[in-house]
């Protein structure tokens, strides 16, 4: 084991890092301030000394906020990087993996790849040091950029007594791991006071070494937001003068893992970990962090799928490039998926900046899909309502409009949700404000709306009428004229009657079927094959039906194959005294019967059915004075929950809304499963799907509660519940508890809300350790904010590794982009679909590339192959995730798409193709990790 061509043995490297949170416990712009001093004196420290080495955290958001600051300091830091001093990337930002999505994690290297690759190069080692826990295809996505290495801390299993692993991802992609056992500080220790190096370091080797096997460890010297210490190099000097037998190193990562053998033998000696990393064996992984806030998690999910549509749509339209735009918003997604950040575990204000950012986000892709929908609406006739499928499969859509036509002629097939006010203005003016009615008129728009037609219908009366069409016409001078002479003619102190008038109009629903990804005209009558049957208490669309008991409770049906639950969608309040990281139960209080429950039926269908249920819990407002139990003190808390089914739909639609009235408390939906005493359950996330016993393992300071998350959906007993966000959930066996009998079925019990008032409790009941200060966050109790989650219960796929869970969830998370045509009358489709799948592997991202390329990332998320059955124009090859071609010209309705596969195709540009530049020369040492 040598370094820098001596042949003194190295006894342990040392790894100087900071690791920087870019928010947390203070906003970004705080920690931003602070990162200045910390970088301005690294760089000082590394242009010093050639030997000096530091490791910027994995991840290129410290260059990008350091330089947008410190722009004078660019050549410099590129220098560092570029001499092998400073090693930065390969992520933008050190993400949470479950609470953002796949394509996130992907757009996430791709942009630190390209950031680090602007000064110098990449780290060729995805670090992952702080999350909380580790997705199962990270393996997959980390190999997809050709990168062959993790480190990584929390969450690998106890099993594993060495300082690597092998991990391995869903679809057996390997990468090697540095396992960095003791956390990301392990070297700190090890330095003070500076006359006990010697002792400390021999102890520490000595302590480690049956996980050693003889290498020496990766020292890792830092923690959070920690600056680089000045008098390193001086103290390791003088240790291995003093110790010329087994010297300590300065190196990067990056430098460490290059160093590590990488021969097939020596990999396959080591052990294998499959799938994802959520153990608290080693470290704590703060399940609690997927309840909290929720409202983050909605917002990003709906950033995700928002700019995930528009970049569809742009695809589908073309036109100018709308990139920037959509890169823009990824870039925002990218940054608020930190692991303090949409996790919700930091302060108040870094809450309120990752919704804002998120917000934001989603109201880009808006901007983006605004400026897309003229080219489609163009080519739609004029008034004609439509819809945008953005979705790889071909399905029935609904959409609402308003429709402009007199009672008796809505049309037969359209689905009557309201009529809209026909009075916009009804006012009595005196003679002196009648010309405050032409200041209203803009040419010739009033109220939002246009004029069509104005009449004195009295000596003293003027009634407009107007339209949301402009049709008809308004001459606005000789109106005015008109006016004048009336007014001049008339009594000074009567008043004027002044009325405004909009033709009937109705809100309506309509339905229509899209062929593929591609724009589809709403259609009325006949549209839908199985329609929606409304009684009082139920829901019936001939392929699954919902009847609803006296006390909210509700039974669903798949009609085809008469699978039933019963009693679903119960509620669960208990009181909470943990933090934003980890539930806290305490010992009574649990409210589960509401004291007042009123159903009522809101829609009628054909096209869709709805019935509200409103239900009434008197929950305690907060704890008692030492937080051991519920307090004294109730409220009512109203929750609403709607039950959506429409026509052609084989699942129900729930969305549980409520204004949060109380504090410190956990509330939970069930849903019942059909099997009892169930050995775990399936959920999907981040490009995979993970099958997960019901208990967690131990064996660090926390309490292993199996409480998972899941996205897109989780299965369990025959029973899926579609999600549209990250969702925390639990499979539970009820009576258990309470320790008496039942033969009621396992349940999947949904966590609605956790509200907490504390950051990190000192003293939690489940967590020995504190995971941050004990900082209030008053924002996390929720109090007065909406709480609104959606999810679909779906009986459909008793056995998921066999049906078509994935095209469901996919139907349940997208809507389309509805459009109203404004083209000439023209033969359909409005657009040609880049592309449509037909099979069960998923398309999850499709966007134009700046060399007019197309590209498309499908998952077939099933455990057994899959036949990809596209249909798109083109010609089509096979790429890594960072678009190196693998394989040219691939057969798209046959290919086969091996199991748990994340599968990349760019389609050739039709224009005269750019030459792929080259790849940039990597690192020297990072050589022999990529033979
Ligand atoms: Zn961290």
């Amino acid at each position: 084991m040598t370094q820098h061509g001596d042949a003194v043995p190295t006894a342990m490297w040392i790894i100087p890092h900071t690791h920087w949170d870019r928010e947390w416990y203070e906003p970004h712009d705080v920690f931003r301030a602070r990162l200045i001093p910390v970088i301005d004196q690294l760089l000082t420290l590394l242009d010093d000394a050639d030997e000096y080495r530091f490791t910027l955290d994995g991840q290129t958001a410290m260059v990008e906020d350091y330089l947008a600051i410190r722009p004078e300091n660019a050549e410099r830091l590129s220098a560092a990087v570029t001499r092998g001093q400073l090693a930065v990337g390969p992520f933008a930002i050190l993400m949470d993996e479950f609470c953002c999505d796949g394509e996130t994690m992907v757009r996430n290297l791709e942009r630190g790849i390209r950031i680090a690759r602007a000064i110098g190069g990449e780290m060729r080692v995805g670090y992952l040091p702080d999350m909380f826990g580790h997705a199962a295809q990270m393996p997959q996505i980390l190999k997809g950029f050709g990168l062959t290495d993790a480190a990584l801390w929390r969450g690998a299993p106890a099993a594993v007594g060495t300082d690597a692993f092998r991990w391995r991802a869903l679809d057996g992609s390997e990468v090697r791991v540095e396992y960095l056992w003791d956390g990301y500080g392990s070297a700190l220790k090890l330095f003070d006071p500076p006359d006990r190096v010697d002792r400390l370091v021999a102890e520490y080797v000595q302590a480690h070494a049956s996980r050693l096997c003889g290498h020496p460890p990766a020292g890792m010297f830092g923690t959070d937001h920690m600056s680089p210490r000045a008098d390193m190099l001086d103290l390791i000097s003088r240790h291995n003068a003093r110790h010329p037998e087994a010297h300590l190193v300065l190196a990067t990562l990056g430098e460490v893992v290059a160093s590590r053998s990488h021969d097939a033998v020596d990999l396959q000696a080591l052990p294998v970990v499959d799938g994802e990393l959520r153990s608290h064996a080693r470290g704590n992984i703060l399940p609690g962090v997927l309840s909290i806030r929720t409202g983050l998690k909605a917002a990003m999910a709906r950033a995700e799928r928002g700019l995930t549509t528009a970049e569809r749509l742009d695809a589908a339209v073309g036109g100018a490039s709308r990139r920037k735009l959509c890169e823009h918003g990824w870039n925002l997604v990218v940054e608020s998926s930190a692991h303090d950040s949409v996790t919700g575990c930091g302060c108040d204000d870094t809450a309120e900046d990752t919704l804002t950012r998120l917000h934001v986000a989603a109201n880009t892709a808006r901007g983006v899909i605004d400026i897309a929908l003229p080219r489609l609406a163009g080519r739609i006739p004029a008034g004609a309502p439509a819809a945008f499928n953005q979705s790889g499969w071909a399905r029935g859509l609904q959409g609402e409009t308003v429709l402009e036509v007199s009672a008796n002629d809505v049309p037969e097939g359209a689905q009557l949700i309201e009529a809209l006010p026909v009075v916009l203005g009804d006012e009595w003016l005196p003679v002196a404000d009648m010309p405050r009615v032409l200041r209203r008129i803009h040419g010739r728009e009033l109220f939002g709306h246009a004029i069509c037609g104005y009449r004195f219908p009295t000596a003293d009366g003027l009634v407009f009428e107007v339209s949301r069409h402009d049709h008809g016409t308004f001459d606005h001078a000789a109106f005015s004229q008109e006016l004048q002479h009336r007014l001049a003619r008339g009594h000074p102190e009567k008043l004027w009657h002044v009325v405004t008038r909009a033709l009937p109009s109705y809100r309506v629903l309509l339905t229509g079927r899209a062929a593929g990804m591609s724009a589809a005209r709403l259609l009325t009558g006949g549209a839908v094959e199985h329609a929606v049957h409304v009684s009082e208490r139920t829901l019936d669309n001939g392929l699954v039906r919902i009847d609803v008991d006296d006390d909210g409770l509700v039974a669903v049906t798949d009609l085809p194959s008469g699978r039933a639950v019963a009693r679903a969608l119960a509620l669960t309040d208990e009181g909470d005294r943990g933090d934003s990281y980890n539930y806290g139960p305490v010992q009574s209080g649990a409210v589960t019967r509401p004291t007042e429950v009123d159903i009522k039926v809101e829609e009628q269908g054909p096209l869709r059915g709805r019935i509200r249920i409103r239900r009434v819990h008197r929950l305690p407002v907060g704890l008692n004075g030492d937080g051991s139990s519920r307090g004294s003190d109730i409220r009512d808390q109203t929750i609403d929950t709607l039950l959506e089914v429409r026509g052609d739909e084989r699942f129900v639609r729930v969305r549980v809304t409520f204004v949060n009235l109380v504090g410190n408390h956990r509330l939970r939906v069930h849903v019942p499963t059909c099997g009892r005493d169930l050995p775990g359950s399936v959920a999907a996330g981040q490009y995979g799907v993970t099958l997960r016993g019901r208990v967690g393992e131990g064996g660090w300071g926390e309490f292993p509660l199996p409480t998972y998350p899941a996205a897109r959906f989780v299965h369990a007993g025959g029973v899926a519940v579609l999600t549209d966000r990250t969702m925390e959930y639990e499979i539970v066996t009820p009576g258990t508890d309470a320790g008496e009998a039942s033969d009621r079925p396992d349940e999947i019990v949904l966590t609605l809300l956790r509200a907490v008032g504390l950051m990190s409790v000192n003293l939690h009941p489940l967590r020995d350790e504190p995971a941050g200060a004990e900082l209030n966050v008053p924002g996390a109790q929720y109090l007065g904010t909406t709480v609104d989650t959606n999810f679909a219960i779906d009986l459909s796929c008793p056995d998921w590794d066999d049906s078509d869970i994935i095209r469901h969830a996919d139907q349940f998370r997208f809507e389309p982009v509805l459009v109203t045509g404004t083209g000439e009358e023209a033969a359909e489709p409005a657009v040609t679909p880049p592309l449509t799948t037909h099979g069960r592997v998923a398309l999850e991202s499709l966007r134009r590339l700046d060399d007019g390329a197309l590209e498309a990332r499908l998952v077939n998320y099933y455990h057994h192959p899959e036949p990809l059955r596209v249909r798109a124009a083109g010609e089509w090859d096979r790429t890594d995730l960072s678009g190196a071609v693998m394989e040219e010209r691939v057969p798209l309705w046959e290919l086969d798409v091996p199991a748990a596969t994340i599968l990349t195709l760019r389609r050739r540009p039709t224009i005269p193709s750019v030459v792929t530049p080259p790849r940039e020369k990597r690192r020297e040492f990072s050589q022999e990790t990529e033979a």
